[in-house]
């Protein structure tokens, strides 16, 4: 990530995405009450011009746009599909399993030290 930097980017994503804002690259409105970042709905501000083309944080270089949208747009087509989300690791396909272990019933001490 960035170190300690006094850019204007946060500051000017609030207003790119302030009202009702609707995303540029799939014409849907942006839900803003996403707060999670890696949510694909939450709502960033995309830089017309990007940083390695001289592109700045001002207002007039963002555009309100989906998080999903953007990395999106910015992978190639034809590339490699985005990772799939985790799972569960599944068992394996034997014909008969062994039985679970069978736990313990712990005695309980209800009662006790009496008098
Ligand atoms: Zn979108």
């Amino acid at each position: 990530m960035a170190r300690t930097g006094a850019r204007p980017y946060r500051r000017n994503r609030g207003r790119v995405l302030a009202g009702n804002p609707v995303c540029v690259e799939c014409g849907q409105p942006i839900d803003t009450s996403i707060t999670d970042q890696y949510d694909p709905g939450y709502g960033t501000a995309d830089h017309k011009v990007p940083y390695s083309q001289g592109g700045t944080d001002a207002l007039e270089n963002l555009q309100p746009m989906h998080r999903g949208c953007n990395l999106a747009k910015h992978s190639t087509p034809g590339g490699p599909p985005p990772p799939p989300p985790r799972r569960r690791p599944a068992g394996p396909a034997t014909g008969s399993a062994p039985p679970p272990p069978v736990a313990e019933a712990r005695p309980t001490a209800i009662g006790a030290g009496r008098g």
